[in-house]
């Protein structure tokens, strides 16, 4: 099985690479990818750099393997035995992991050694402990799943090989409930008093979640969160045990438009519920304030 190793939290951190690169059920072994690059260097020695080209050349793999890179580095979350991630597979576990729940943990390579059962004093998993990024590889297509922390996903780390789409939120078992239970989504982005802002801080995006896609100029990012939008009162509540596999609150940023010159960002705000959009306006917030969940509503 996966999680045989029984690595504590503080020793996974530690042995983050060694434990985590293994593909162990696919039959990959670690010295796999290195075996080519020993063979060339062997070649070299023995013929010369030249002849070994000419070699190289003849006996060169089909492109999509040249070009595959980030599947098995540090961080990387991909699917098993192989499998490309489409993208519908990649926000599906984004979705998931929100809501801490590891039904399609098995499928994957990489996948987190950290927050599987009995890794903790809860006995429990611990997905949505943290933050996930779902990325693109530009030069083949397939999607993986990058682990981020507990505030947000370094998806700098691999900007040059790929596209951010998505990512998710953490609800730390409980940690980030919302204090007053439910509340409405006209409530949540405009009133002034505690309870409203403790709400906003948790529920909504953050103002960087829609600067830093405009900074790369890209219109589109989901934000994956672990509430629900509650079937009866439309409001957005904290999730119960009852909701375990029930659909999360997702936002749709859309149509992001960075003003730098006056330090604003501008978009779509959608939510959707079960792949419905269930309420939506265009908000425009201070791109200064980053970390900040304020937002002005300037249209419907
Ligand atoms: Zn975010």
């Amino acid at each position: 099985m996966l999680w045989d190793d029984r690595l504590s939290v503080a020793a996974r951190d530690q042995m983050k690479t060694p434990s985590r690169s293994l593909d162990r059920e696919s039959g990959t072994q670690p010295g796999t990818q290195a075996t080519p690059i020993a063979h060339v260097l062997a070649l070299q020695r023995t013929l010369g750099n030249r002849a070994t080209s000419g070699l190289l050349l003849s006996r060169r793999p089909p492109e999509a393997l040249l070009q595959r890179v980030l599947r098995g580095r540090e961080d990387i979350v991909s699917g098993r035995n192989n499998h490309q991630l489409t993208e519908a597979e990649g926000r599906q576990l984004l979705e998931e992991f929100a809501r801490n729940d590891p039904r399609s943990v098995g499928a994957l390579v990489n996948a987190p050694f950290g927050m599987a059962p009995n890794q903790n004093t809860r006995g429990d998993w611990m997905l949505d402990d943290q933050e996930w990024g779902l990325i693109r590889e530009d030069a083949t297509g397939e999607m993986h799943l990058i682990e981020g922390g507990k505030h947000g996903v370094n998806f700098d780390a691999y900007r040059n090989e790929s596209t951010p789409l998505a990512h998710s939120h953490p609800f730390q078992y409980g940690k980030r409930s919302i204090t007053m239970g439910s509340i409405d989504f006209a409530t949540l982005l405009t009133q002034q008093d505690q309870a409203a802002k403790q709400a906003r801080t948790m529920v909504l995006p953050s103002i960087s979640d829609f600067v830093y896609p405009a900074e790369r100029q890209q219109q589109l990012h989901t934000v994956y969160t672990p509430y629900v939008v509650d079937a009866n009162t439309g409001d957005v509540r904290n999730p119960t045990p009852q909701d375990a596999g029930a659909p999360r609150l997702i936002w749709r940023l859309s149509q992001i438009v960075l003003d730098q010159a006056h330090h604003r960002v501008e978009g779509r705000l959608t939510a959707l519920s079960g792949g419905h959009a269930v309420w939506s306006r265009r908000v425009r917030a201070d791109s200064n304030n980053r970390h900040g969940t304020d937002y002005m509503i300037i249209g419907a």
